[in-house]
This record gives C-alpha cells, sequence and structure tokens, in this order.
C-alpha cells in the first residue's frame, strides 16, 4: 500500500497530427510500418505528447509547445518519448510523483492493437512507472469526420500526481 498523500492532482493531454506520404510513423517512441507518418516539427508522436501535457497540466507547468517551441531549431526531427523524459524530469523536481497515466489512441489506420504492448513498454521505461500504472487503448473513430477519413492520429491522455 502507498503512504498517503496530502496533495493529488489530475492532467488531460490531447494531441493530433496529419498523417501524410514520406514520414516514419512513430507512437509511443515506436516505429510502426505503415506507409504513412505523422507530420510535425519533431517526430509527430500524437501519443508521447498527449502524455507530456497531462502530465505538465496535472504539475500546472503550462504546455509541451511552451518548453518545446515548434520553431525551435533545437527540436526539429527530436524524439518525442525524450522529450517526455524531460518533461518527467520536471514534474519529479517539483516533488510529485507520479501515480498513473491513462492514453487513448484514436486511428482509422493503421491497426494499433498488434503494437500497444510495445508502446506501453517504451513508455513505462520513460515515464519511470511500471506498466501496471499505464493504460494505453487504441480506438477507431467509426470513420467519422477527418480522423476517420485516416487524414490523422490523435491521442488523448490523462495523468494523476500526487506528493
Ligand atoms: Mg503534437
Amino acid at each position: 500500500m502507498d503512504a498517503p498523500r496530502s496533495e493529488i492532482r489530475v492532467g488531460l493531454g490531447w494531441d493530433a497530427h496529419p498523417l501524410v506520404e514520406g514520414r516514419p510513423l512513430v507512437l509511443g517512441g515506436v516505429e510502426i510500418p505503415f506507409p504513412k507518418g505523422l507530420q510535425g516539427h519533431s517526430d509527430a508522436d500524437v501519443l508521447s505528447h498527449a502524455v507530456s501535457d497531462a502530465l505538465l497540466g496535472a504539475a500546472s507547468l503550462g504546455d509541451l509547445g511552451g518548453h518545446f517551441p515548434p520553431g525551435d531549431p533545437r527540436f526539429r526531427g527530436v524524439r518525442s518519448l525524450e522529450l517526455l523524459r524531460q518533461v518527467v524530469e520536471m514534474v519529479k523536481r517539483e516533488g510529485w510523483e507520479i501515480v498513473n497515466v491513462d492514453a487513448a489512441l484514436i486511428a482509422q489506420e493503421p491497426r494499433l492493437g498488434p503494437h500497444l504492448q510495445q508502446m506501453k513498454g517504451r513508455l513505462s521505461e520513460a515515464i519511470g512507472l511500471p506498466p501496471t500504472r499505464i493504460s494505453l487503448k487504441a480506438k477507431s473513430p467509426e470513420g467519422l469526420g477527418a480522423l476517420g477519413r485516416a487524414e490523422g492520429i490523435a491521442a488523448l491522455a490523462v495523468a494523476l500526481i500526487a506528493k
């Protein structure tokens, strides 16, 4: 049983990027075989971005774009899982312990189910949490809207922190 905490906070993260030809598809730090990838200044890893924003939000530390501005050449092509590691350090530096993370990927294609375990492993290692405290789901937008036309992929995440 964990020690009692005097303070707990929850944070929400959301992100979406367009799918384009000629880019690798990176989700949760895992490169997924698919003819298209997500467009963005970094590797456009929506899952790492959403989880990072959930953690920053819980700790009231702003958002990912504020800490790693998209126009900054230092972050061009950067691996977003590395940014997530830095976010975890920022949150811990404020005295917070990360309790759990729950995330959902919303993609019409490709099918992400077969890759969830690997992504979860990468997130677990980057956040420093056992896999039992990380939940990851792949949801279909059921053909609705731009996501349903497979024009992009979105991710949602919540994180709980305590001290
Ligand atoms: Mg993003």
